[in-house]
Parts: C-alpha cells; structure tokens; sequence
C-alpha cells in the first residue's frame, strides 16, 4: 500500500516513519512508514520496486518527511530488538561518509550472512535447560543415577545449552524425565557465550617494557586515547594483549582483538582461552552462516568477554567495550580492497574515539602512517626492543643469485645451510610469495605463454589439480598440450611456486617431511593446525609457504628461513612496495631463532647491492623508514599527503576510459574555478592488470596535504558521479586512502 507525504500525523493516522537501508549499492536510503515506533538497528521487509528486500531502520523522522515520492508502508518487522546498536549505527554512518561508501550495502557488510535473510533471531535461539530450585530434597530414585547426575551437573551450570550437556555425555531421554518429574525447565534463549575455566596458570611476569607498555593503556582506561605497540618479533607483544585483557575484564568490560587473518585466530583464541576466565569469542568468514551469527549475537551481551575477529568484526556489537587492540596493523588484510572500500583500522580508531577508550596497534614493522602519527604525538608510542625469551634476531645473510642457472632454485651456500640445519634436528622454512607449480606455463619454440582469456595475466600451472589457472578471476583450464600458436608438444612450466619447490625438496630429501602452507593446501578445515602441530612437534622437517606462513607463528625449533622471489617488490611502481617487502620479510625472519637456538635468514636475491638490503640486514625497519618517509615527504606521497582513487571499469569494452576521461575534466574545470590549488589530479590511467574478469579497470588519483580539501574534492567528484548513467556494465567506486595506487 502506498500514502501520500501529504498525510498529517494526526491521531487518526498514528504513522511514524523510519529511514531505512537497504542491501543494495545504492547511496540513498529509504524512507517507509509503519503504524508503530521501531528502535533503529531493528531488520525489517520493505518492498523495493517488486522485490521484497531485508531492511534495516537506521533512525525514525521526528515530523513526517518531506519527500518527492509516496512512501510505502513496512511489510513486517522481522525481529522485535534492534540488530545493530545506535552506537554501531554511528559508526557505520561515520565510515559511508569518510569512504564515500554506499550507506545500505555498508551496513550489510558488518552483519552476518544469516541475517541478511528473511529469518527471525529468535532462530538463533537455544535450547537450555536449568534446574527448577526449591525442590528438595529431588523425588529420584536410588538407582537413577543418570538423572541424579543430569540434575546435579544442570544445578551447577544454570541455562546450559544442549550441546553442552551432551558434551557431558548426557542424554535427551535423561532430559526428558527430569522435565517431567518438573525438576529442571527447558527454554529457548539467545545463544549466550559461555564462561570458561583457564586450565593453567602460566602466566608470565613481565618484561620491564612489557609493563610499561601494559600499564600505559591501563592508564588511559575511560579515554580515548591511540598507542602503537612497536616490539620486534618476539618481543612479546601478545603477552601484552593478554595482560591488557585481563585488566579490562576484570572491569567487568570488552576487549576487541582485530587479526588481519583467520590463520591467526585459532592460536590465539586458545593462548588466551588458556589464562582467560571470560569467554573468548573467535568471529571469522570461515564459520558456517549460522554458527557465525550465533557468535555474534553473543557479543550483543553485555558481561565481560574477548572477540578476536578479522576485518568486519570491527562493528560487533559489544556495549561494554572498554579497549581495542588490532594487532599487525600495518597489515594490508585490514584494508577491503573490492566491493566496499574501507580500512578497519581507521574504523577501529573512530571507534575508539566515539567511545572514549583506548586503542592499541601493535606490530613489528609499524605502517609508516601510524609510525609518523606516534612521531608527531597523536598516538604514544609504546616499544619492545628485546626478545621476551632472551633469544637474539636472527643473523641475515643475502645471497647473489645473478649467475644461477634458471632452473636452479637454491645457491650452492643455501642448499649446505639447510642441509646443516636439518642434520642439526633443527627445521626450515622456505618463503616465496606464489602458490601453484610455475607462475608460467611457456611454448619452447615460440615462446607462446598460457594467459588467461578473460584478464591480462598470465596462468598459473598447479600440478596438483593438472591445471593452468588464474589468479584473478578463479578459472581454470586443462593444461594443453601443444602450443596454439606453433603446434608444438614442448610447453614449459617457467619460474618457481610453493608446489614445486615443494616436490624438489620431496626428491632432494626424501627422508625428511615436507609440508606446504598455501591457499591451496588449507583449504580443508583443520588443515593449517595440521602443520602447525607437526612442526611443534620439533622434528626436522621443511615447511614451504606464502604469506601465511609470516605471522604469528611460534615454532621453536625452526632456525633457518630462507626468503625466495623478493625482487618484484625491489623495483615496484607501486611507491609502498620497499614498506610492504621490508614488513614481509622482517615477519618472516622473525619466525627463525625464537626458541633457545639462534636463527638464520638467507635472502636470495639477483640485486644484492639493493640499498633495502642494508635495512634487511640490520632488520632496521626504523633506519629505513627515517629514509623513506625523507622520500615521501619530498615526493608528497603519503603519509604527508592524503589520496583517494576514482575507479571506473566496463565490461566487454573499455568505454570506462572515457567515461573517467569526463569526470576528470569536469574535476579539473572545478579546479580551475577555484583559488585554492592545494590538490593533484592524476591523469586518468588503466589499472595495474587493466582487464579482469573482462572488466576494464581505469582510475584517477586525487591527493592533498589537506584532508578536508580532497573530502571537498571527493564530494564534487560523487556528485558528478551520481549524474552519470549507471548501468550493468559500468560501476565506479570512490577509494579512500589506496593501498593499491596504480
Ligand atoms: P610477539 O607477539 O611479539 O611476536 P609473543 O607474545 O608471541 O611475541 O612472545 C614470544 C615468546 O616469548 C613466546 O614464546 C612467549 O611465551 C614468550 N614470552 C612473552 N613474554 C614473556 C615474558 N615476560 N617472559 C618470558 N617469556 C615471555
Ligand atoms: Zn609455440
Ligand atoms: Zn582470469
């Protein structure tokens, strides 16, 4: 049913109406109209054109609105509490703002799946079972030994949901005649998380610095405050968080612990789980829709709990919030880089700010951002200078691999090291930055090479899958067997990937295991702890593996890693590659020598005269980013000037190029027009990989030493945007602070 603005709020017409987003990309909200009061935050169904659409109520209108279309009433109200708070609301409409992001698919993006569907939360609901009290003595008889422990053990853990009890071995039938005989209840409840026994007391006493560092934040209880926790690998930082925790639970508050990866959470969901009394609550895309929806909503509790989350958790609920602690933050995971665009870092700190409460962000190899804001005083800068354990960085050597042989992987001197090093029952790991079997898939005689149809980039051969695929867009081919272009049988695999070096190490060793960590081979569940408990068991073995194998590992016994393939980023366009390759490899490093025996690193490297190779070296990520923040500032990149990039892509053709071509000359007439030049804008340039997934990718970059003036920039360019035709094949995107600039 429609009505008209026009309606008066009289009596007779008891309207309120509501403005309400919508799961859709679009930047307006809606606005409907029911018969009662909704708080905001509540889900509700609207229909949207002829579709019926999950809504949520961001706020309600104090006088009937006045708008140009008639407003529709609200289908239904799904669930009678709000899913989201006012506070989360805030927030998220702080971050639509700051990343010109669309307000409805935003939203959207901080709730979990199971919840953008039309199903109650009330679904999410358990079964729990208390026992009934002022039932005494209980009418069981002598022999009914099961009831007697069902009831006793339902005495002592009130509300216990069912899973629960049947983890104690307790049945339903058992159940089932308690609630008859009216000793114990059975109800459904919002799924509450539960306390927790540590089962061991292991807690360490501080470092000097480690207390200092705890008893900074402690200090800044009730205020918002931002500190960046710089400790070299080691050095004990997540005994910092632990010891952080524990002074806020004991405050009855929150702590939101952010990780750039999944691969993190269990390890430290279960250090802490083992010193925490409260509830440690780990949220991650990983877990089924509803188990994840279920865990979130425990987090709308207000008793003291730990979540440990990626990227989105940032917007979970947690009212008694007290502290927020993102751990490597200068990690680019933080950073969403498609769809809807926002840094859960800058996120986190709004949030702290709306707050009013402390925020810490810890790592080895700080951003350069966050370093030149604890330069300049706007965060407290909180150092670790020494392996916790006494164990001293490891030593790091680089190896010249200009005159190898192409198809020879290790230099003579890297082979005895890690022979030595496995003959000493010590292990190893081998970092390169590819998965797959080759990164090319090459015609000996014409020099044909295997690219994807659909992108500008080469395949990848897996041999595991017998396979050449695409990193970009996912698909995969048979690998042919004769070349298309000459006919040729003599294809290649080209260059080095985890599964490769992999099987060569197989064969070079064969009587030690080689384990692989990589996208590929973690996909099942259970895999990465897999390798993990292997190598915890300290027996000599290989680990290969990209990115993940980087962070947050503790292997005692590993003492040699040996870095492959770091050249790219030596002579990168991108002007952030020597700060992401400089953080990778000190991460890396970091894993060797954290036991009781010293470490090694070997670099290979074709550029061994490279002047990051002093810095890697030394692991001096401090002298290098003395020098590079010289360069930036020189150069006006950031963190001295603030950027945003204008994506524009098409698909099939590439009329994304013109269309950009027009919002940068409608930018530049603008300024022109205007006297304060303080702001670049960059010619309109393709992507890196210009077509991907046959779209054809395009940008502009705006930047400004003035945040506000590019905000001001931004807002013409949105507008502009807005008046363009948006069709199907057309989208643009507004990226606030890039990390990817070209
Ligand atoms: P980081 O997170 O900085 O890399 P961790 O917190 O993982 O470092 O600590 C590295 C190692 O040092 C762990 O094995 C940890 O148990 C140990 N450790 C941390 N703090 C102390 C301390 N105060 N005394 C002794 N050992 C410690
Ligand atoms: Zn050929
Ligand atoms: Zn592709």
């Amino acid at each position: 049913m429609s009505i008209q603005t026009t309606l008066a709020l009289t009596p007779d017409n008891p309207l309120s109406f509501f403005e309400i987003a919508i799961n859709r990309p679009l930047f307006q909200s809606f606005t409907y109209a029911y018969t009662k009061d909704i708080q905001p935050g509540t889900r509700v169904l609207v229909t949207l054109g002829k579709s019926t659409e999950i809504g949520i109520v961001l706020s309600s209108y104090q006088t009937s609105p006045k708008v140009d279309y008639s407003i529709n009433l609200i289908d239904k109200i799904i669930d009678d509490s709000p899913t989201l708070s006012e506070e989360i609301l805030q927030l998220i409409r702080w971050t639509s703002q700051y990343y010109f992001q669309p307000i409805g698919e935003l939203v959207f993006t901080f709730v979990p799946n199971y919840l953008k569907q039309n199903k109650p939360l009330t679904s999410l609901h358990l079964e729990v079972f208390s026992a009934l009290p002022d039932i005494h003595p209980p009418t069981l008889a002598k022999n009914a030994k099961k009831q007697a422990f069902a009831l006793e053990y339902l005495t002592k853990h009130p509300n216990c949901p069912k899973d629960r009890l049947s983890a104690a071995g307790i049945t339903r039938s058992t159940l089932s005649e308690l609630i008859k005989k009216q000793l114990i209840i059975k109800e459904f409840r919002a799924p509450a998380a539960i306390l927790n026994a540590p089962n061991k007391d292991t807690s360490l006493s501080l470092t000097e610095e480690q207390s200092a560092a705890v008893q900074a934040v402690i200090e800044a209880k009730d205020q918002f405050s931002s500190f960046l926790l710089e400790g070299i690998t080691g050095s004990g930082k997540t005994e910092v968080y632990l010891h952080i925790c524990q002074f806020f639970l004991t405050r009855q508050q929150q702590v939101l612990l952010l990780v750039p990866e999944i691969g993190l959470t269990p390890q430290l969901a279960e250090r802490l789980q083992s010193q925490l009394t409260a509830p440690v609550i780990t949220l991650h895309s990983e877990l089924a829709n509803k188990e994840r929806a279920s865990r979130w909503l425990q987090t709308h509790q207000p008793m003291p709990m730990v979540v440990i989350g990626t990227r989105s958790a940032v917007a979970c609920n947690l009212p008694k919030l007290g502290c927020i602690i993102l751990d490597e933050e200068h990690d680019a995971s933080f950073k969403q880089q498609d769809g809807i665009r926002y840094h859960s870092r800058s996120v986190a700190i709004k949030r702290a700010q709306l707050k009013n409460i402390p925020i810490v962000l810890g790592s080895a190899t700080p951003s350069l951002e966050t370093l030149t804001n604890s330069y300049q005083k706007r965060y407290q800068h909180l150092t670790l200078t020494q392996r916790a354990t006494g164990a001293k960085l490891p030593v790091t050597i680089i190896e010249d691999t200009a005159s190898l042989p192409t198809n020879e992987l290790f230099t003579e001197h890297t082979l005895h090291t890690i022979n030595t090093t496995l003959s000493n029952n010590q292990q190893v790991l081998i970092f390169i930055n590819r998965r797959g079997f080759a990164p090319t898939l090459q015609c000996s005689q014409c020099h044909w090479v295997a690219e994807c149809d659909h992108c500008d980039i080469a395949l990848t051969v897996h041999q595991s899958t017998n396979s050449v695929d695409c990193h970009h867009c996912e698909s995969k081919h048979p690998i042919p067997k004769r070349c298309p272009r000459c006919n040729s049988p003599y294809l290649a695999p080209l260059g080095y990937g985890t599964e490769r070096i992999e099987s060569e190490l197989t064969q070079r060793f064969s009587n030690i295991p080689v384990l692989r960590m990589d996208r590929d081979s973690t996909q099942k569940k259970g895999s990465i702890e897999k390798i993990r408990d292997q190598l915890l068991q300290n027996k000599p073995c290989i680990l290969v593996g990209t990115q993940m194998v980087s962070k947050g590992h503790n292997f005692p016994n590993l003492t040699l890693t040996v870095v492959l393939n770091c050249d790219n980023g030596l002579y990168s366009q991108d002007f952030r590659a020597k700060e992401h390759l400089l953080q990778n490899i000190i991460q890396v490093a970091g894993r060797s020598g954290r036991g009781d025996k010293p470490g090694k690193v070997i670099i290979q490297s074709s550029f061994i005269d490279h002047p990051l190779f002093d810095y890697i070296k030394q692991q001096d990520f401090r002298g290098f980013a003395k020098e590079e923040l010289k360069n930036r500032e020189k150069l006006s990149l950031p963190p001295f000037s603030h950027q945003a990039a204008i994506r524009m892509q098409s698909l099939m053709d590439n009329s994304a190029y013109t269309q950009l071509l027009k919002v940068e000359q409608a930018l530049k007439a603008y300024k022109a027009s205007q006297s304060n030049d303080n702001l670049d804008i960059s010619l309109t340039m393709p992507a890196a990989v210009e077509r991907k997934s046959n779209w054809y990718r395009y940008l502009i970059m705006l930047s400004s030493r003035d945040r506000k003036h590019l905000h001001h920039y931004l807002n013409v360019a949105h507008n502009y945007l807005m008046t363009m035709p948006r069709t199907k094949k057309l989208k643009w995107v507004i990226d606030v602070d890039p990390l990817d600039t070209w």
